[in-house]
């Protein structure tokens, strides 16, 4: 019984404890125990790097896979958009226009912010794990480089630009044969599950990973890697509120003239429920639920743009992307310059295309966006430590961009009944009928 309880404490706790367990022995190797060889060749650089090492391998190959698979299937749903036309259209075009603000704000916090600023992650990566960045290269050899002469190469050398166009153009030619090619189709939704399951498996190694990585980097560096981080994480924070408060209520006013502050008492269900299961997915049926009985959203619309924006639309997670990249950038002394910025705006609106809506794959497709400017993965390790609470908050985000885009296309549409936004709650249909009106 009493082991039963043990292994009930969920992933999220454990990579907590993790975290302050890595934090407290680094702090300890750092200060409190004297250098030796034991201290520094056998646990610093030995166990601890050589644990943290492997997990982050085992994060990197998943990446070319998973983002592959993910984003045929992705494009596969957009695809299907010609059958609803217009609507297929519009609310691809909000969802890209969305996500890439949410990266450009991102951006600006980051820079607002300076998280990365005082932490030397050079003295982290030892020699051994120097990580091959790539090099740098003109904007016209970029968007050249953008078109894969050899996929197969891409894949191998892990060129993530060539994947995605690769990748995108399997998935519209597959949705457009449809049932001819329904074999191939299926694959890659089956091998998707099957890189989805060997993510989820990796993810259990997160609290052993996260100790070493956490461990490691204290012990080198000690406390100055407390602000960073903590810099780090209010500057996500502060772009998820601008976004979700500037942006979408901006947007929902604006389009459809509805009151914001209505809108988010009557979604607040649902964005809490995103938070504290961390998987977009999850949230579909409440969402298409919560907007037809509260919001007035026709289903005919969300029941497909839902499900949509679910697998696409990740703007949190995009922001999250963001403020990494500049996070990464200032911690290896790294300076980006406006192709950077534009190229990271691409790439993270894209891999929030890739992300799939479950949770910690944002980390996943990050190796992405920093790979497409030649940032080492290395600040990945660090920044995973206190992903959890921050992956709970994007996906909030997350939901709330699809539901918010999807009720101004419904408006656009005359799919939106504004007489049920604006009735009393107690004359409708309960969500949960078993609670108390928000
Ligand atoms: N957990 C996020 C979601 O489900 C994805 C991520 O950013 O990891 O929307």
């Amino acid at each position: 019984m009493e082991k039963k309880k043990k292994s009930k404490l969920g992933l999220t706790t454990k990579i907590f404890i993790a975290l302050l367990a890595g934090a407290l022995f680094g702090i300890l190797l750092c200060y409190v125990i004297p250098a030796s060889k034991v201290r520094d060749d056998v646990i610093i650089n030995g166990i601890l790097y050589v644990i943290g090492q492997g997990f982050i391998r085992l994060m990197k190959m998943l990446v070319v896979p998973l983002v592959f698979c993910s984003l045929v299937c992705g494009a596969m749903a957009i695809g299907d958009t010609k059958k609803l036309g217009s609507v297929g259209a519009k609310v691809l075009i909000i969802y890209l226009f969305t996500t890439a603000v949410a990266v450009a704000i991102a951006l600006t916090v980051g820079n607002l912010i300076n998280p990365g600023i005082g932490l030397d992650m050079d003295k982290v990566k030892s020699s051994a794990a120097a990580v091959q960045t790539m090099e740098k290269t003109s904007m016209v050899d970029t968007i050249l480089n953008i078109i894969p002469d050899n996929p197969i190469g891409a894949m191998a050398n892990g060129n993530m630009l060539q994947l995605i166009v690769f990748a995108l153009i399997v998935g519209v030619i597959l949705a457009k044969l449809g049932k001819k090619t329904e074999v191939v189709g299926n694959f890659f939704t089956q091998f998707n599950d099957v890189m989805m399951e060997m993510t989820m498996m990796v993810m259990k190694l997160a609290p052993i990973g996260v100790f070493c990585l956490i461990g490691k980097t204290f012990a080198t560096i000690g406390f100055s890697a407390f602000i960073p981080l903590g810099k780090y994480m209010i500057g996500v924070l502060a772009a998820l509120a601008i976004q979700c408060l500037l942006v979408y209520m901006g947007l929902l006013k604006g389009f459809t003239g509805l009151n914001p502050f209505l809108f988010l008492k009557k979604f607040f269900p649902v964005m809490a429920f995103a938070f504290s299961t961390a998987t977009s997915n999850a949230t579909i049926p409440l969402s298409i639920d919560t907007l037809d009985k509260k919001v007035g959203v026709s289903k005919k619309i969300s029941s497909f743009t839902i499900p949509l924006g679910a697998t696409i639309n990740m703007d949190g997670t995009a922001i999250m992307q963001g403020v990494a990249v500049i996070f990464a950038a200032q911690a290896f002394g790294i300076h980006l310059n406006m192709t950077d910025y534009l190229t990271v705006i691409g790439t993270a609106t894209l891999a929030s295309i890739g992300t799939a809506g479950v949770p910690s794959v944002g980390l996943v497709t990050l190796t992405m966006v920093f790979n497409s400017i030649g940032l080492p993965v290395e600040a990945i390790g660090l920044i995973m430590g206190i992903d959890r609470i921050l992956d709970m908050s994007r996906t909030a985000i997350n939901i709330t961009g699809d539901a918010v885009c999807t009720t101004i296309v419904a408006y656009q549409n005359g799919a939106l009944d504004k007489d049920v936004f604006y009735a009393r709650e107690k004359d409708k249909n309960e969500v949960f009928p078993d609670k108390e009106d928000i």
